[in-house]
């Protein structure tokens, strides 16, 4: 469906979607006492988007997971607990949201008025059913000195390619403060017989179809407990949606469907639900979250506000295109989003400057094959953002990355097609959860590496996830790999390190 036949659908899809399949919202008795079919607490419970006082905690009622939830059509109050020991001794937090059936009757709390850099346990009540426990943490103050900090990145967990040992192992990582998923949290994929795990649920394509496939993806138990012993900050890729998807949610019901669905499985804040200005749902997901005077975070959106990339043909020479024309066409970001990117990273005060993107932002000449896919295709608007740390030089810029299967350490350019421009900062790419590269593509980026010297480093394995730590003086990267995606409970190593030094962009293997 186009845009176009979306926006002439008009209120009535909008609000068919919106109230869930048709549910008269005005008439819709709240349940107070709910009985279930079956344990509700399915999907187990998340948190995510800390700040010094609050964390959005998050679950989803859903006693027949695989098909449609298996709720009532009512709305259904649901308690929340927040506590400082994980046996709800000292119960310092609660209170009652409401799980709207037309949200799949998920529960996204905020605004709970917390101490900063605080362990809090939590957990839910309905009816008679109380969820499992998780634990989160909050941020430091704004600004307040801080000497350490600990966290992950993941991306791209193919539910039938394998198991998530890779995310059990995050969850066995205790002393991590906060979790980075980069996207490609779920696949669309139709079932495949020949996989290591096979799908029950159908490749979705409406949201009700998207919520069944995030169902799935969510009762692993790997996942789960990851969820569940810390908070994640979340933004998706084009799995989420489809294979290479780009544009906004409201484009197409399929879109718009998809990111609802997103949101309503993601611990996003409740200000992050999709809106329905014009009968589109519109979904704001670039943001930033900061850790005291050590580290910011900003989160891109890599997806929905994309340009076409340029014919190669027909555009010419990168070199000859003004790189800062307002007015190209073959955007990443969107202005708006790359003014904020800007304005942000330039008011920033945090001694590192971490930039979680979706697809890969380094530079790879590969002539006409191998080409990885990311901003390379957009090479303009990556120019604007190099040339911009190259311009206003911010506190240590430092790319986290998904997307692309394998784990690579590149420098970033001021400016590539000039080698000996400065390197104004670093990306790690970090291998997927479980989703392959295939063979096509790892002769390919091998093949091309001596083309390409700021590359560092690059390891076309699957099955894993990187580990940082960071103080003041220096960046620290471990890259993790599963021994084998076949086992749940595969162990997990370290097989690469890597460290930055404060004020030196570009990574020295450790
Ligand atoms: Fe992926
Ligand atoms: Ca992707």
């Amino acid at each position: 469906m186009s845009r176009r036949t979306f926006l002439a659908l008009g209120g009535t899809a909008a609000a068919g979607l919106a109230l869930g399949g048709g549910v008269a919202y005005s008439r819709n008795k709240v349940l107070t006492a709910p009985r279930f079919s079956d344990y509700p607490f399915t999907l187990g419970v998340a948190s995510g988007e800390p700040r010094p006082d609050k964390v959005v905690l998050w679950t989803r009622l859903a006693p027949d997971p695989l098909n449609g939830g298996g709720m009532p059509p009512n709305d259904v109050e649901v308690r929340w607990e927040m506590a400082t020991d994980e046996n709800f001794k000292n119960v310092v937090r609660s209170g009652t949201e409401i799980a709207a059936a037309y949200q799949a009757h998920s529960v996204h709390v905020a605004d709970q008025g917390l101490e900063p850099s605080t362990y809090y346990w939590y957990r839910f009540k309905a009816g008679d059913e109380i969820s499992p426990v998780g634990r989160t943490k909050t941020t430091p103050p704004y600004g307040a000195p801080l000497s350490s900090l600990k966290f992950a990145f993941a991306s791209c967990a193919d539910y039938q390619e394998g198991y998530f040992p890779a995310y059990r192992a995050i969850a066995e990582e205790e002393d991590l403060d906060i979790v980075f998923h980069l996207g490609d949290y779920i696949y669309e994929y139709a079932p495949d017989p020949s996989s290591t795990r096979v799908a029950k649920t159908p490749a979705p394509d409406d949201i009700w179809t998207y919520r069944d496939t995030y169902a799935e993806q969510k009762l692993d138990p790997g996942m789960q407990a990851a969820h569940a012993m810390h908070p994640w900050e979340v933004i998706p890729d084009d799995h989420e949606v489809y294979n290479n998807f780009e544009g906004e949610a409201g484009q197409s019901w399929r879109a718009g469907g998809a990111l609802l669905a997103y949101w309503e499985h993601m611990p996003l804040r409740p200000s992050a639900a999709p809106t329905w200005e014009g009968g589109v749902p519109n979904l704001h997901l670039y943001r930033d979250i900061e850790y005291g005077d050590l580290a910011r975070f900003v989160m891109l959106d890599t997806r929905q506000y994309r340009g076409e990339p340029p014919d190669p043909e027909a555009e010419g020479d990168t070199e000859e295109k003004d790189t800062f024309d307002p007015n190209v066409t073959n955007d990443m970001l969107g202005h708006e989003q790359e003014d904020w990117l800007y304005d942000t990273l330039d008011s920033s005060e945090t001694r590192w400057n971490v930039i979680g993107n979706q697809i890969g932002m380094f530079d790879y000449q590969s002539g006409s094959d191998g080409n990885i896919m990311g901003w390379d295709d957009h090479g303009y608007a990556r120019d604007r953002v190099t040339r911009f740390l190259d311009d206003r030089r911010p506190s240590n810029p430092v790319v986290i990355t998904g997307d692309l299967h394998c784990s690579w350490v590149s420098d970033l350019k001021a400016y590539y097609p000039d080698e000996d421009s400065d390197t104004v900062g670093t990306e790690f790419v970090g291998t997927s959860i479980t989703s392959g590269l295939g063979d096509w593509y790892e002769e390919a980026y091998r093949y091309h590496l001596g083309q390409n010297p700021h590359v560092r480093f690059f390891d076309e394995r699957n099955g894993g996830y990187v580990r940082c730590e960071v103080t003041p003086e220096e960046w620290r990267t471990e890259m993790k790999l599963a021994d084998s995606i076949a086992d749940p409970e595969s162990p997990v190593r370290t097989f690469a390190s890597f460290v930055v030094e404060d004020g030196k962009p570009g990574a020295e293997r450790a």
